[in-house]
């Protein structure tokens, strides 16, 4: 699961939980951007706090893990090169799903080399207020390629190339990091919104005012 965790919430982890159980997975990777290609840097703290959030959110949790490979590597962090990064690292052994939001799949036509990452591991796309399904049909059709079919029994539209782009209508959590942002800024709660440890680290570090 990528994004930039700016910060961690109950969005993201509760979308992992229900994604992991849905599909069997044996491990969630959480993957931070170092530098999102998208996301201005106006706001956007330091690497070293949205790892340091993100492991207080997923302590406790052996199934869930961090990654700092896009912190390894130099310039922008674009998927298709972590991505293909993690194919060689796991190999055959293991089935890569790459966990993202219905907003963050849309969006995808933007990303670097897209099309390579529908080559590289399944998808596994969550519900988020506000965006319709539907849309998930025209995206791969239009832009990714015609040869998808939707099989009904796993939920997932099959490529021919055999990955498939699930589709999980998990329990809606309108729950954002820019919310959380904008709510801190404005000193009011986020109580609630974020794992305990993650908002008293906010406080203690004065992130986000
Ligand atoms: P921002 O408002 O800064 O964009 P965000 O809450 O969208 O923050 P990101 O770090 O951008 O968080 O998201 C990482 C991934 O998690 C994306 O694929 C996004 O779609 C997904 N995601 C974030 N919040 C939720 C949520 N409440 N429910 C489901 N998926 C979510
Ligand atoms: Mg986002």
């Amino acid at each position: 699961m990528g994004g930039t965790f700016n910060p961690v919430h109950l969005g993201h982890l509760r979308a992992a939980e229900e994604v992991a159980e849905s599909l069997k997975l044996r491990q969630v990777i959480f993957m931070p951007a170092a530098n999102p290609p998208h996301k201005s840097s106006v706001g956007l703290v330091s690497f070293a706090h949205r790892w340091r959030m993100l492991e207080l959110a997923v302590n406790g949790n052996p199934f869930f893990v961090l990654s700092d490979l896009e912190h390894q590597r130099p310039g922008k962090s674009y998927s298709v090169e972590t991505l293909t990064q993690l194919a060689r690292q796991y190999g055959g052994d293991e089935e890569l799903h790459f966990v993202l939001g219905l907003d963050a799949f849309l969006e995808l036509p933007t990303w670097k080399d897209y099309r390579e990452l529908f080559n590289l591991c399944h998808f596994v796309v969550v519900a988020r207020p506000g965006f319709a399904p539907e849309s998930i049909d025209t995206m791969l059709k239009t832009q990714v390629g015609d040869s998808y079919f939707f099989d009904s029994q796993i939920q997932g539209y099959v490529h021919q190339n055999q990955y498939v782009v699930y589709y999980r209508e998990i329990t809606l959590l309108a729950i954002s990091s820019s919310n959380i942002r904008n709510l801190l800024a404005s000193s009011r709660s986020v109580r609630y919104l974020m794992p305990e440890k993650v908002e008293h680290y906010i406080r203690q570090q004065g992130l986000y005012r």
